[in-house]
């Protein structure tokens, strides 16, 4: 909409007869003050000013729009039939306009000098929000790169260290004190193992490379070799698995993917729940013929605002971030594991109860839609 201020209503009434038979959309102000007013509540592609008006001429009304930020964008036309020296031409565009044309003016050039306006304005907006955009990527990269390689320091730093205490108990003959801190450092590296591929398959995800073993496999022994794992990594834990009767029942998928989802969904369920001992793992096989794996811990919770987030790459809950480690990887790639194979993801939740992380697949999934 193109907003035009004139405080003599028959030239109001010309120009925006003449514009809107071309097309635009038109809105009209008498004084600067009623201008000033409505270009704080609406929103106009271009303002056409006249420049004598009494009380506020369109220098000052100018000026006050240049000094909104709101405003300050919006191409202003000067028109005007009396000032027309070098030195009004020149107060014009001082004032923030980026045209001054004088009366008689051609409407044709009025319509092409419009639209090239607008046109430009549109384009720098367009650059503007892309230069913000990419001011955002960049702090989030900056942020992602100190958190990454603190996170992969501080388990280096250990293997270091214990390492070198493996040493001195070699050279003491304390062969059960080397065993030990060699068990301790193998911990690290497994760690530093683990994230080093959550990296790698967040960067395959990105340039849509990461690859997929689809075969059938038992569904009851996938779940055990997965329960069993978590039980190696945190062995003072309970996993609680309930539901149906999986004997028999077999599932069409890659097998040490869906692990990955079903250990990360687990090792959160630990990790965010420091003061429980206890993980509550519910299988179902859905009526659809969907396996539908819920694992509920009795943790910290996310409030439902952050719930829809979890999932997204890097993201981590501000509020708990400081106190656990992580990269903010694992949900985001649990995700990109479960869309492949056509299924569906969830998160329900409350601060200070717990949380339950689902995921429902196709126990048969049509093959062909598979990639
Ligand atoms: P990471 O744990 O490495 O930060 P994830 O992608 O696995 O990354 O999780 C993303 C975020 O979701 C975590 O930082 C945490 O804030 C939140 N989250 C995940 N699982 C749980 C859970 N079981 N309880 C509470 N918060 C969780």
């Amino acid at each position: 909409m193109i907003l035009l201020v004139d405080d003599k209503s028959e030239n109001l009434i010309a120009l925006q007869k003449t514009l809107e038979s071309r097309g635009f959309t038109i809105d009209t102000a008498l004084t600067g003050e009623e201008a000033l007013k409505k270009v704080l509540k609406n929103t106009y592609e271009l303002i056409i000013l006249d420049v004598q008006m009494p009380l506020m001429d369109g220098f000052e009304v100018a000026e006050a729009i240049s000094g909104y930020s709101k405003t300050a964008d919006i191409p202003i036309i000067f028109l005007s039939a009396v000032n027309v020296s070098k030195e009004f031409i020149t107060k014009g565009y001082a004032s923030g306009g980026r045209d001054y044309l004088v009366k008689p003016f051609d409407t044709d050039i009025l319509v092409l000098k419009i639209r090239t306006f607008i046109r430009l304005n549109q384009v720098q907006q367009s650059l503007q929000r892309e230069i913000e955009q990419r001011k955002l990527a960049e702090s989030r990269k900056d942020e992602f790169l100190s958190i990454a390689s603190h996170e992969l320091n501080t388990p280096l730093t250990s293997v270091k260290g214990y390492l070198q205490l493996a040493e001195i108990s070699l050279k003491k003959q304390q062969i059960d004190q080397t065993k030990m801190f060699l068990e301790r450092s193998q911990k690290q590296v497994n760690k530093l193992n683990n994230l080093v591929a959550d990296l790698l398959d967040t960067t395959k995800i990105e340039s849509g490379k990461l690859k997929f073993n689809y075969d059938h496999f038992e569904v009851k022994t996938f779940l055990e070799n997965a329960v069993d794992n978590i039980y190696l990594s945190y062995p003072g834990k309970k996993i609680q698995v309930r539901g149906d009767d999986l004997t028999g029942i077999s599932i069409y998928g890659d097998e040490d993917r869906l692990e990955q989802v079903l250990l990360n969904y687990l090792s959160n369920a630990i990790k965010y729940a420091p003061q429980s001992d206890e993980v509550m793992v519910d299988v179902h096989i859905t009526p659809e013929q969907h396996l539908q794996i819920r694992v509920t811990d009795h943790g910290i919770g996310i409030s439902s605002e952050r719930q829809e987030q979890v999932f997204e790459k890097f993201y981590r809950v501000e509020e708990s971030s400081s106190r656990f480690q992580g990269l903010g990887m694992g949900l985001f790639i649990c995700a990109e594991i479960i869309k492949r194979h056509k299924g569906t993801y969830g998160v329900e939740s409350e601060i200070g109860k717990g949380s339950t992380f689902y995921f429902s697949i196709p126990l048969i999934p049509e093959i062909a839609e598979l990639n």
